[in-house]
C-alpha cells in the first residue's frame, strides 16, 4: 500500500463521492451523517477502520472499545493526591486514546503533585507523555492505531493565527485556550477527572487532542522519547529556535536542572565557543561539565561580582576598535556580554536538598541574565520565578537585548521534534543521560520529591508494556 493508499484509508472523512468504496472510507455513512451521529459512533468508525488498515498491513496491536475502559492514574481531588482507578469517557472526533508508557516529571508540577492545597476539580497532573496510540476519533488524521507517539507540552495545529505568524510555541490550541478541558474519566464515585493542561501524563491513559500528537518514527528508548514532551527539548530548543547559537558563540545558561543541561549538550552540538553554566549545587556543576561546559560559577560565591566576572569572559579578542575590537568598559551600558543567555534557573517551590541559590524568588539570576546578555544578544527566559522583576527603564529600552519569553523554547513541535530525535540517534546529543530515575506509577509522589529536593535530574513514570 502506498502512502497515498495508507493516508486515504485511515481518513474517516466521506463525502459521499466515492460510492465505490463505502466500507473502506467508513461503512458508507457521510462526514456530515458521521459528525451527526455523534463522538461515539465517530470513534467506534475510527477504531473499525483502523481495525482494517491494521489487519491489511499485517500490524498486531489490538483496539478496545474506548467508553468505559478501566485504567489507573494519579489524581489530586480535594486535598489528596493517590492512584485511583478510572472508567473512560468516549473522546471527540479529535481525540487520541494513547496507553502511556512514559511521561517526564517537571519541576513546575511538584506543587500539584505533592501540594495538599484543595483542588475544585479532580484532575491527573503534568503535562506531557508518550505511549501507543489506541484509539482516534472519527477526524484524527496526524496519527494512526498502534503509532508510537509523543504528547507533546504544546500543540503544533498549522493553522491558528499564531501558527501561521511565527510564532507556533503559542499555538491556540495550547490550554485553557481553543479546546476544552472536559472530564475525560470518572472515579467509582462518579466524579469526572479532567487532565491538567489538557495532557496529565501520570496515568496509563492519556487522551490527547491531535493537535498535541508528534507521531514518533524512531527507535530511541521511551524515556528520551518522554523527555522530549518537555524538559529535555526545551533546552535543546533555546540554543537552536529563537536565536540559534552559531559556531564559536558565547553562551551563559543560569540553572543546571534537566532543562539547563539539555541546553549545554544542545549549545555543545551546535559547537559555542564557551558554555558558562551558572548553577549553585555541586552536583550538578559537575555534571554541565562532563556534558561539555566550559566554565562551571556557583552564584553564591562573590554574587556581587558575578555580572562583571562572566562579562570579563565574554569580550572582544582586542580592544582596538578600528580591529574588530570593543571597548573595555563594564558600566551599565557594557558592551561586553554573551551571545546568547538561557535562564532556566527557576523559584525554590521547596527547600531544596541540595546548595540552594542565593535567592529562593529566581529574580536576582533572571536580573543578572538580562546583565550578562550582550547588547544585540538574546535571553530566552525559561523559568518560572516568583514575583515581579524592575528593570532600569533608560537601559532595558536601549541596550538592544532580545528577550524571548521561552514557552516551550519557541517550538514548532511537528517540525523540531524530529530533528531533535535524530541529534538523538547520531549522539549529537545524549537525552538518555539526563534521565536519573524511572518509577512506576505508584511511586509518583516519591518521583517528585526528588525533583521537588533538586536530588534528581529528569525523573520519568514509566509503565509496563
Ligand atoms: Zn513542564
Ligand atoms: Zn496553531
Amino acid at each position: 500500500m502506498t502512502d497515498e493508499e495508507n493516508r486515504n484509508a485511515n481518513t474517516v472523512v466521506d463525502d459521499g463521492a466515492d460510492a465505490s468504496t463505502p466500507k473502506k472510507r467508513g461503512a458508507g455513512l457521510s462526514r456530515r451523517e458521521m459528525l451527526l451521529a455523534g463522538a461515539t459512533s465517530a470513534v467506534a468508525l475510527a477504531t473499525e477502520v483502523g481495525a482494517q488498515e491494521r489487519k491489511r498491513a499485517g500490524a498486531a496491536v489490538a483496539t478496545k472499545t474506548v467508553k468505559g475502559m478501566p485504567f489507573r492514574a494519579f489524581v489530586r481531588h480535594g486535598t489528596q493526591g493517590e492512584v485511583v482507578d478510572l472508567r473512560l469517557r468516549d473522546i471527540t472526533p479529535t481525540q487520541v486514546v494513547v496507553r502511556t508508557r512514559g511521561s517526564c516529571g517537571c519541576y513546575t508540577v511538584t506543587t500539584a503533585v505533592l501540594g495538599d492545597a484543595p483542588v475544585a476539580t479532580p484532575n491527573i497532573p503534568n503535562h506531557s507523555g508518550m505511549g501507543i496510540v489506541e484509539a482516534v476519533g472519527a477526524q484524527v488524521r496526524r496519527v494512526r492505531v498502534g503509532d508510537r507517539v509523543l504528547v507533546s507540552g504544546t500543540p503544533w495545529c498549522g493553522h491558528c493565527h499564531q501558527c501561521l505568524s511565527g510564532t507556533p510555541e503559542w499555538c491556540n490550541y495550547l490550554a485553557p485556550n481553543g479546546v476544552p478541558n472536559d472530564p475525560i474519566a470518572d472515579m467509582r464515585d462518579k466524579t469526572g477527572v479532567i487532565e491538567a493542561a489538557v495532557i496529565g501524563g501520570l496515568s496509563e491513559i492519556i487522551v490527547a487532542y491531535e493537535e498535541y500528537c508528534v507521531p514518533i518514527f524512531s527507535d530511541v528508548p521511551d524515556e528520551q522519547i518522554a523527555m522530549l514532551g518537555d524538559t529535555g527539548a526545551v533546552g535543546i530548543a533555546a540554543t537552536d529556535v529563537y536565536d540559534p547559537v552559531q559556531i564559536g558563540q558565547n553562551v551563559v545558561i543560569f540553572g543546571a536542572g534537566p532543562i539547563g543541561l539539555a541546553a549545554v549538550q544542545g549549545a555543545k552540538a551546535k559547537a559555542a565557543g564557551q558554555i558558562i553554566v551558572v548553577e549553585p549545587a555541586r552536583t550538578r556543576r559537575e555534571k554541565a561539565l562532563g556534558f561539555g561546559a566550559t566554565t562551571v560559577l556557583d552564584p553564591n560565591q562573590d554574587t556581587a561580582t558575578l555580572v562583571e566576572r562572566i562579562r570579563g569572559m565574554c569580550k572582544a579578542r582586542t580592544d582596538r576598535l578600528e580591529a574588530g575590537g570593543q571597548v573595555p568598559g563594564n558600566n551599565r551600558f557594557s558592551m561586553r556580554g554573551a551571545d546568547l543567555v538561557i535562564d532556566c534557573s527557576g523559584y525554590d517551590r521547596f527547600p531544596p536538598k541540595v546548595e540552594p541559590g542565593p535567592d529562593p524568588t529566581g529574580l536576582l539570576a533572571l536580573r543578572q541574565a538580562w546583565e550578562v546578555t550582550a547588547p544585540g544578544g538574546s535571553l530566552v527566559t525559561l523559568a518560572v520565578q516568583n514575583g515581579d522583576i524592575a528593570f532600569p527603564g533608560a537601559i532595558f529600552c536601549l541596550s538592544g537585548r532580545r528577550i524571548f519569553g521561552g514557552q516551550m523554547a519557541g517550538m514548532n513541535v511537528m517540525r523540531d521534534t524530529p530533528r531533535f530525535i535524530t541529534a538523538m540517534e547520531k549522539g549529537q546529543v545524549d537525552i538518555g543521560a539526563l534521565v536519573t530515575s524511572k518509577r512506576p506509577l505508584d511511586q509518583v509522589k516519591a518521583a517528585f520529591q526528588g525533583v521537588a529536593d533538586r536530588t534528581e535530574l529528569g525523573v520519568v513514570i514509566t509503565f509496563p508494556t
